[in-house]
């Protein structure tokens, strides 16, 4: 099924292969997360050649944000698939005298899953992980942008996985919205917010519950720490996960950096000097600087600069190699706010600094824009803290670091607002693939009478004190065999 020809057949065949109900084993999930697992090892070398070739992406940083993160995911899932799977008991009310009830998790169905080109294997399998341990049947639409590794997850998913179970559809956008006109029980989309809408608008027609893992403008706040110590630890990870993390090209990569004007340039400094030992002193040499993606992304990050004001606030790098797709880490202080460098995801590696009177200041500052995908913040200041967790709204909050929130299978990874929906990971994934069914088991021997028509006034009684007393002031109520008086006026 490379291509999207037949859709609709390919698709049918696949949903008779669910229903045969063959993919809600745990046996088969197992067995598929652990072929996932083989094919992440074993096909190493395969991965890092399809990173380089479409993004020229260093297999340390292969390794950390895709095939490492991913067998980690799978680990954890294997490990907690069966507690996952075994679902949790709930409660009737006592108007059900004797009775039990659970909540049990069941599949959804066929599921769609669109990805980006930035960490291709990462963003189209790590929700495939969810799918397979909910017991799904899945779709993977990868990237056109990247193309080696499109073609290499339609050639390895096969060698590894169910055929009949999940399938590698490869396409640019006209293949997208051939797929989004077909009926899926869910659709997992990673990507810009502009194409989100589509598919959004797609999914009402069999309204179809969609994820939505979309970008926006992330924060780094920087405090005025006073320790060498604190300062280098806190610029490696802000330039990390800037410049050391797809070039900027990531939807939590930091966008740019909060910071007090007296503070500034001691920040910028230190920048300076530690990007030069990440990057050395000429970095279009070192290897450990991804490419972009594209002429169409290098230009539209060339545009960015175009704007003689932006221009002119660069105070470190600024130069560009269209033909080797390359443009050096750079960064620009306090360009205008109404600049679009400022008003749109960079997705590159231009970092602007953007200086505010108090730290706390930030607050407002992040307060008035959408709502970001994550916030990092990097200060001791208990208060300052505790103000960002309570004022402020994200996806993401990350003290003292950035990016590592991707790689926790405890927590929930997903947008508020403008960059998104719904939330995955770990347990999050499964549930995100799976449809909570309640269980409600009743006994015929106890049977409350006056929960049923005729109504009068006793029955009203006994009601209320059902709902809101527990078994013992019931009994106490109905033994007491008094009736009693009236208590709503028009009774
Ligand atoms: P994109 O929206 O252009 O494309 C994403 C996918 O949608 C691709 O597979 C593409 O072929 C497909 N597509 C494009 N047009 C389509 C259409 N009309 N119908 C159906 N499918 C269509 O995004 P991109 O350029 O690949 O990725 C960059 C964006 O993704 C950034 O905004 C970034 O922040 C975001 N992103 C978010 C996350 C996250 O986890 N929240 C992760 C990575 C990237």
């Amino acid at each position: 099924m490379e291509k999207a020809r037949d859709i609709e057949g390919e698709l049918e065949f696949m949903r008779d292969y669910y229903r045969t109900g063959k993919t809600k084993e745990a046996s088969w999930r197992r067995s598929q997360l652990k072929n996932l697992q083989a094919l992440l090892r074993e096909q190493e070398a395969q991965i890092f050649t399809a990173l380089d070739q479409d993004l020229g992406k260093h297999p340390g940083e292969a390794m950390r944000d895709e095939i490492g993160t991913l067998i980690k995911s799978l680990n954890f899932a294997l490990g907690n698939l069966k507690e996952w799977m075994s679902g949790t008991k709930a409660k009737l009310p006592q108007i059900a005298l004797l009775s039990s009830a659970e909540v049990v998790p069941e599949p959804l169905g066929l599921v769609l899953i669109i990805s980006t080109w930035n960490f291709p294997f990462g963003m189209s399998l790590e929700p495939l992980i969810g799918a397979i341990a909910a017991g799904n049947i899945a779709v993977i639409k990868p990237s056109e942008l990247a193309p080696s590794s499109s073609a290499l997850l339609a050639k390895l998913i096969p060698a590894y996985l169910d055929t009949k179970a999940v399938k590698v559809v490869e396409g640019d956008s006209t293949v997208g919205e051939k797929l989004l006109q077909q009926k899926w029980e869910k659709i997992f989309f990673t990507g810009s917010a502009r194409v989100g809408r589509i598919v959004m608008s797609a999914a009402v027609k069999h309204l179809t519950p969609v994820s939505l893992e979309l970008g926006g403008k992330c924060p780094a706040i920087v405090d005025s720490l006073s320790w060498s110590w604190d300062k280098e630890v806190a610029v490696n990870r802000i330039l990390g996960a800037k410049f050391g993390s797809c070039s900027g090209q990531a939807c939590i990569a930091v966008d740019y950096v909060l910071v007090e004007k007296g503070y500034a340039s001691t920040l910028v400094e230190l920048m300076k000097e530690l990007i030069k030992k990440m990057f050395g002193e000429n970095p279009r040499k070192s290897n450990s600087v991804t490419r972009i993606i594209n002429k169409h992304h290098f230009l539209r990050l060339k545009n960015l600069l175009s704007d003689s004001r932006v221009k002119d606030s660069i105070i470190y790098g600024g130069s560009m190699n269209e033909e080797h797709l390359y443009i050096e880490p750079t960064i620009l202080m306090d360009p205008p706010l109404d600049a679009e460098i400022m008003t749109e995801e960079i997705f590159g590696p231009l970092l602007p600094i953007i200086s505010v009177k108090k730290i706390e200041d930030s607050i407002d500052f992040l307060n008035i824009r959408p709502k970001p995908l994550a916030i990092y913040a990097f200060t001791k200041n208990e208060t300052l803290k505790k103000r960002i967790i309570s004022e402020t709204s994200s996806g993401s909050v990350v003290f003292n670091d950035a990016i590592i929130q991707y790689a926790a299978d405890t927590l929930p990874f997903g947008g508020v607002g403008e960059c998104g929906h719904g939330k995955y990971h770990g347990k999050y994934s499964f549930d995100t693939f799976s449809h909570f069914k309640a269980i409600a088991r009743r006994s015929f021997l106890t049977d409350f009478w006056f929960r049923f028509p005729p109504w009068n006034d006793y029955k009203l009684q006994l009601l209320e004190t059902a709902y809101n007393y527990d078994y013992f002031e019931l009994l106490l109520f109905v033994l007491s065999l008094k009736r009693p008086k009236t208590r709503l006026s028009y009774i």
